[in-house]
């Protein structure tokens, strides 16, 4: 397959105005490759070629839509094994995740391939006599994804998926850190049957050719993933233009365990939630709310297994925390463990730096006890293969705690009461809930997002992907006129 490591501007691979490095994080000595900075010339270029394929594209058959896509997807699940070490190399999450991950966002484009061939508007009668009223979608125009770092490929995939499912022309600014696995999918996309400049890859740092991007008035859509100050940044450049803008940010998502929970089903939901991806997914379970009478049980397992925890080189058979993605996110982390500390909490295991056999980002992971939902390393998302347990007397105070936050992605509760749990899904303020589940995980079938300053706009996946990749036409027919 065509490999380089130039942007895809109106059509062609091309070299940027600058390059990046790209390094392993589980072994510095690893350079990956250096790849392209896009300038602020192409990124108008492709711009302006976006606007005429898609139209172009627009005007292809459903059935046709539908085989680019599925070609995409079926790709990606066919090389999932390579692109998966790729992107596990660059990013540092263990092997079966990357390959899992890649996977997976070939299943979104075939998801969508479908859902080219679902495209069934409404139609009624007009109150008044004689006149039809047909109501449609159409597609949005030109869309822009900026993605991040920590699912590189997954979350790319369900924006650009049902972006071009639903007609619409991409131009992709994906996260510096992650270029190697977005050249490769770009690969992917470019070789299909679309028209020239359809889809754009426009590597460089967020806040240059990501800032030119959001505040491009010939962009119609912005789907953004990523930091909630960057989010704020672009929701203000969107609403300066009119833009429609739909953002995922952080969480803060809690994780309670009842009195009557399972013990090793809530300790294994836990360890997997909290340290999953090295703590590095938006819907992490940094907080353990733990009912008083489990807590020193639970504890006593939780630390147990976190200490067992194999941390090492992503590649590496057996690891099941890698590095974390970069000597920044290593030295926030390793603030945090301090600010836990200093806040008074204690920390019962890891949360330091490792020495191991290549140099890169290691850490392990982390347990915080005795903190209180009022300490920063509870009210901020810290992106770390950290947790905090909070102990609380009953479901009431637990349930208060969950909602304490400004965020609101997800949250979840181990528990054999049904009443509880039912009580829980009703009044849990995130966007997803989860009963005797890890906090993190979620389907392509069905809406994600959260609430508070988790998310911004419509919901993605699934059918309300539709909401944000179209526009409603309706239109209005006389037929009451025979021939
Ligand atoms: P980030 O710093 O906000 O970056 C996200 C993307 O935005 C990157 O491509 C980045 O480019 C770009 N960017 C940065 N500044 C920009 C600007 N001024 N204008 C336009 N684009 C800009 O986030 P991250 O560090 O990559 O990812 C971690 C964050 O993502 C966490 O907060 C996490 O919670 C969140 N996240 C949320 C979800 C969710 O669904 N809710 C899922 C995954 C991750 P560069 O980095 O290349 O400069
Ligand atoms: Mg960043």
């Amino acid at each position: 397959m065509l490999q380089n490591n130039h942007n895809l501007i109106a059509g062609e691979w091309l070299a940027g105005e600058s390059v990046i490095e790209n390094r392993n994080p589980s072994d510095l000595s690893d350079l990956i490759g250096e790849y392209a900075q896009a300038s602020s010339e192409q990124l108008q270029q492709t711009l302006t070629q976006a606007r005429m394929a898609q139209v172009e594209w627009a005007a292809y058959s459903i059935e046709r839509k539908q085989s680019v896509l599925m070609a995409i997807g079926n790709a990606l699940m066919a090389n999932a094994e390579d692109l998966g070490t790729l992107l596990s190399r660059e990013e540092g999450k263990p092997l079966v995740e990357g390959k899992g991950e890649v996977f997976r966002a070939g299943q979104f484009f075939t998801y969508y391939a479908a859902e080219c061939l679902r495209q069934i508007g409404e139609n009624a009668d007009s109150v008044r006599a004689g006149v039809e009223i047909d109501v449609r979608r159409e597609p949005v125009g030109v869309v822009a994804v900026v993605s991040p770092w920590n699912f590189p490929t997954a979350t790319a995939s369900w924006k650009i998926a049902p972006a071009l499912c639903y007609g619409n022309a991409v131009i992709w600014k994906p996260a510096n850190l992650t270029p190697a696995s977005a050249v490769a999918l770009t690969n992917i996309i470019a070789q299909q049957d679309i028209p020239k400049g359809l889809f754009s890859l426009v590597m460089g740092s967020g806040s240059i050719i990501g800032n030119e991007l959001v505040n491009s008035p010939l962009v119609d859509a912005i789907s953004f993933t990523g930091s909630l100050p960057v989010g704020k940044q672009i929701a203000s450049a969107a609403i300066e233009n009119l833009t429609r803008v739909q953002m995922e940010m952080g969480s803060k998502n809690a994780l309670v365990v009842m009195d009557d929970a399972e013990l090793d089903l809530a300790v294994t939901n836990a360890v997997g939630g909290a340290f999953g991806g090295s703590g590095q997914k938006c819907t992490a379970s940094s907080r353990l709310i733990v009912h008083e009478s489990i807590h020193d049980a639970f504890v006593e397992k939780l630390i147990e297994k976190t200490t067992a925890m194999k941390v090492g080189h992503a590649l590496h058979e057996g690891t099941q925390i890698g590095p974390v993605v970069s000597e920044q996110q290593l030295n926030e982390n390793l603030a945090y463990v301090e600010l836990g500390k200093s806040e008074g909490a204690e920390l019962a295991c890891g949360g330091v730096r490792l020495d191991t056999q290549h140099d890169g980002f290691y850490m392990s992971p982390g347990v915080f006890l005795k903190t209180s939902n009022q300490m920063r390393i509870n009210q901020e998302e810290m992106f770390a293969p950290l947790a905090s347990v909070i102990k609380v007397s009953d479901y009431e105070e637990s349930l208060a705690m969950v909602n304490d936050t400004h965020f609101g992605l997800t949250s979840g509760i181990i528990t054999r009461n049904l009443a509880r749990a039912t009580h829980f899904r009703r009044n849990a303020r995130t966007g997803v809930v989860t009963v005797n589940l890890p906090t993190a995980g979620t389907d392509y079938h069905v809406p994600f997002g959260g609430r508070g300053d988790s998310s911004y706009g419509p919901r993605e996946q699934g059918k309300s992907a539709a909401e944000f990749y179209t526009v409603v036409k309706t239109a209005y027919i006389n037929a009451g006129i025979p021939g």
